[in-house]
């Protein structure tokens, strides 16, 4: 065998090692950044090395600094797991190395993503003449959208912002909720708006913007607006109570955006649809792949129903490239990148692989896990549940009845005691002034036995640091 077929063969055996042993290992990395970049900072080479000896030596200088992503217990962020067949998808597109820029260019990576968004239209049910574009995630995804609606909120009111840019432009009022994640502000602040340019309105106790605060926002705007909405707080899991806000920010003529990198995904699952009832009466919703659809990194789509704004702010012309004149779907015209992998393969794969009723059960059962965890966790004295659990999100607080600042400190001592722990993984955030250990549910693999193992492990931290 030749070496690079060589090299092939080492990175697919060691990648399906790595997956064999996932669940059993420590659910955190061996090593630190420093130490890591230690292992792969050596000197610049003169002379190239063979290709399964740079992939050996690739594999020796990662291991000990992955991290547990993919792993059952990870609850730490709230991301997929990676799921294998979408990995032996994404696999296939690396080998295949389409550039997936166009239609001619690259026929079966443009359909593969025509077809899948074809799919997720059906499986959000939002509307179906809405455009995709298949871009690296939910921060990808807000900025497209929010570049369309720019654009378009400014068109009908005569001005051109793809030509003429924001030189000079009217104003234009962004209304966005006070817990909103924290990407959509960068993806404001790429599009000109600014971080702090725009209107924030206050939330309730779960993070949901409150109707009458919403209301009140409204009613003195003159010119262009933008809304952002959001489903699924990234603390909470709450979703914003659109039935009340849509019709508001209608009647000011709007463009209505929601954020929904993982909530979304309650409208692929009959028993959490409620949650999002009202929000397909929205212009554009960014959600993610690498979240509840478990493909690999990255994968996120930027949904948006006026698919001439969506290509007016997106499309890149070229001498040298292709018009479509036949209705054929150039993938580059939705996205800000040209030459991109082709990331509709990954997509179509697990959809193909879950199936509508294999995603509404993950969906469904990830949130019976989350309700299980925090009946576990609240059940002990001391321990108290920060948020209504109606999603896969559980913030979790230690030291109840404490001192603020006492508790703070209680908390974040069981977070670095459960992660030093490795049985799971929960990172720390900040919630309405308090500090949490928050538990997101979202891994395909996880079951009811790694619920409970963590459930476990984060009583005899607690107990531990009690004491
Ligand atoms: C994860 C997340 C984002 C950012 O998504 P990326 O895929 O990391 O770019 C935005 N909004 C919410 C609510 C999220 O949970």
């Amino acid at each position: 065998m030749d070496d690079l077929t060589r090299a092939l063969e080492i990175a697919a055996a060691s990648g399906i090692d790595y997956r064999r042993r996932l669940p059993d290992r420590p659910q955190r990395p061996e090593l630190s950044y420093a130490d890591v970049l230690s292992r792969f900072r050596r000197p610049l080479p003169e002379a190239g090395e063979g290709g399964s000896a740079v992939i050996r030596a690739l594999g020796e200088a990662a291991a000990p600094g992955l991290h547990a992503h993919a792993g059952p217990r990870f609850f730490g962020w709230v991301i997929g797991g990676s799921h294998p067949v979408g990995v032996a998808a994404d696999w296939l597109a690396g080998a295949w190395g389409q550039n997936a820029g166009n239609h001619q260019a690259a026929p079966s990576a443009a359909a593969a993503e025509a077809a899948s968004a074809e799919w997720l239209l059906d499986l959000l049910d939002l509307p179906r003449e809405s455009s995709v574009g298949f871009v690296t995630g939910a921060t990808m995804a807000n900025f497209v959208c929010l570049a369309a609606a720019r654009g378009e909120v400014l068109r009908r009111v005569g001005w051109d912002v793809e030509s003429k840019g924001l030189f000079g432009a009217p104003p234009v009022t962004v209304l966005i909720g006070d817990e909103a994640h924290a990407t959509v502000y960068s993806a404001l602040q790429y599009l000109g708006f600014g971080r702090d340019g725009v209107r924030r309105i206050a939330s309730d106790a779960e993070g949901r913007i409150r109707p009458d605060a919403f209301s009140a926002a409204t009613s003195s705007i003159e010119g262009p607006v933008i809304c952002v909405l959001q489903a699924g707080q990234i603390n909470t899991g709450a979703f914003d109570p659109f039935d009340a806000i849509v019709p508001v920010a209608r009647r000011a003529s709007a463009w209505i955006h929601v954020d929904g990198a993982f909530g979304l995904w309650a409208r692929a699952c009959p028993p959490r649809k409620a949650l999002t009832e009202g929000l397909q009466n929205a212009d554009s919703w960014a959600v993610d792949g690498h979240k509840w659809l478990q493909t690999p990194y990255d994968s996120g789509y930027a949904i948006i129903r006026d698919a001439i704004a969506h290509e007016r702010a997106m499309t890149t012309a070229a001498s040298y490239l292709p018009v479509a004149a036949g209705g054929e779907r150039d993938p580059s015209h939705f996205v800000p990148e040209l030459s991109r992998r082709a990331r509709g393969f990954a997509t179509w794969a697990m959809i193909l692989h879950l199936g509508r009723s294999g995603i509404a059960a993950m969906v469904e059962r990830h949130c019976r896990l989350a309700a299980r965890m925090a009946e576990r966790l609240v059940a002990e004295p001391g321990i108290e549940i920060a948020n209504a659990v109606v999603l896969d999100q559980v913030a979790v607080r230690f030291g109840k009845g404490l001192p603020i600042e006492e508790a703070d400190t209680l908390t974040d001592r069981v977070i670095a005691a459960v992660q030093a722990d490795g049985t799971c993984f929960a990172g720390g955030a900040l919630w309405k002034g308090r500090r949490i250990m928050r538990v997101s549910v979202i891994d395909w693999a996880t079951g009811e036995a790694d619920i409970d193992a963590s459930a476990d492990a984060i009583l005899r931290c607690w107990r531990a640091v009690r004491n």
